[in-house]
């Protein structure tokens, strides 16, 4: 007896696979960007997060993750306490906009209040 598998992809299969395709384009251009902020010039170790308020959706997401609660949303966009940010990163990988990258202080015994774009 021969058997045969139909291996063929569906229009809905196709679709599918494109959008999982793209999520990962997405997600992989975030992780991209963390690491270039990582390897940016700066204070080495001393980072924190920024928001890009023409990207963040206001979804809270990055909030939701932030272990000692810097960020918050005033409105629909995000709000990092640069003060209160430990550089962590975790709300850079929870951002489904990639609206959240680290960025190095550069100003020598200052934290700006807000670390919003
Ligand atoms: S980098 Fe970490 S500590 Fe800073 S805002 Fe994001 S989650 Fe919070
Ligand atoms: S996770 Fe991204 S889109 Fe959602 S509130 Fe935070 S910065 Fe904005």
């Amino acid at each position: 007896m021969v058997h045969s598998t139909d291996l063929s992809l569906n229009a809905a299969d196709i679709k599918t696979l494109k959008e999982r395709a793209r999520a990962l384009k997405a997600r992989l251009e975030r992780l991209e960007r963390r690491v270039s902020s990582i390897q940016a010039p700066g204070m080495p170790g001393i980072r924190i997060a920024m928001v890009d308020g023409d990207l963040c959706a206001g979804c809270g997401r990055c909030s939701d993750v932030c272990p000692v609660r810097a960020i918050e949303l005033k409105g629909k966009t995000a709000r990092v306490d640069a003060a209160r940010c430990r550089g962590c990163g975790l709300c850079v990988d929870a951002c489904p906009q990639g609206a959240v990258s680290m960025q190095a202080l550069r100003m020598h015994g200052k934290i700006p209040k807000q670390a919003t774009g």
